[in-house]
């Protein structure tokens, strides 16, 4: 899951029409009407042809470091506007900007509308999605147990393992309900470390690989005065990868010092192109 920029927003006159749309379920007076509205207008609006979605789809894009990889899987195009508030829990948020996400189908289908909180009075953890196919009710107040990638860093959270196993496990030192939160939201809702999504884990181990071959090639360019021009493109090759948390993860295990323990000849790599800790 990768923590997305902040500072992408669409026009105003584009926030405005989403305003507009959000009025009009608002604006009716039962959580019931209000979330049967979201569900039936937001595939209405959500169109090739829609002005306003082409500019949200265009800002989400931005966001996604022009490969557009799936925010939460970063293997699988995103195509589909995904509300990480589900639309027909939170109907107040259908058309919130701040809500949308880039996500591929094999992420959004079965994340569907499971959502969870930490409910205001207690501070227990409440899963607040119905059982399937029964109506939605107004979940209860609270802290979303669901890690936001808007708001949020994932790896805040998580740490990748890339000593063998490149499964996601909770920081050792996240409170417990950071702990909930990292696991209900990495293995019950996105399930990515789940056995059923094999190929992604694979995926991550390789793109391990495959980034320690990009930072070899290049320091070996470095090393024999390449022009920048070139070194920029390769910098840039490394950026546009898939799975770029696999990237941050090699980060932070070179400044930890952990890096040497997992593999000796990448972190010789980075203590030659220290540069390439900052991208
Ligand atoms: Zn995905």
């Amino acid at each position: 899951m990768i923590e997305l920029p902040k500072n992408i927003t669409p026009s105003p006159s584009v926030l405005n029409e989403l305003k507009a749309f959000q009025e009009s379920i608002d604006k009716l007076n039962t959580f019931s009407e209000r979330s049967a509205k979201a569900k039936e207008l937001f595939p209405k609006k959500n169109t090739k042809s829609n002005a306003t979605f082409k500019e949200v789809k265009k800002k989400l894009t931005e966001m996604c470091n022009s490969t557009r990889r799936c925010v939460y899987c970063e293997d699988s195009l995103g195509d589909e506007v995904e509300h990480i508030y589900p639309k027909d829990l939170f109907p107040e948020k259908c058309f919130d900007w701040g809500n949308y996400v880039y996500a591929c189908g094999p992420c959004n289908g079965p994340k569907n509308n499971k959502f969870a909180v930490f409910k205001q009075e207690d501070g227990s953890f409440a899963v607040v999605n119905p059982p399937k196919g029964q109506p939605s009710t107004q979940p209860p107040t609270g802290k979303a147990a669901l890690i936001n990638p808007r708001t949020e860093d994932p790896l805040q959270f998580a740490i990748l393992d890339l000593s063998g196993t490149f499964k996601f496990f909770p920081l050792p030192s996240l409170s417990a309900n950071e702990k909930k939160k990292m696991e209900y939201s990495y293995n019950e809702v996105l399930r990515l470390n789940h056995e059923e999504r094999e190929p992604l884990r694979q995926a991550r181990e390789n793109a391990f690989g495959m980034y320690k071959a990009r930072i070899a090639e290049y320091v070996h360019k470095k090393k024999n005065n390449a022009p920048l021009s070139l070194l920029e493109k390769l910098k840039d090759g490394i950026l546009k990868e898939s799975h770029p948390t696999v990237w941050k993860e090699i980060q932070r295990y070179y400044r930890m010092g952990l890096l040497v323990k997992v593999d000796e000849e990448l972190k010789q790599y980075f203590d030659e192109a220290p540069e390439a800790l900052t991208w």
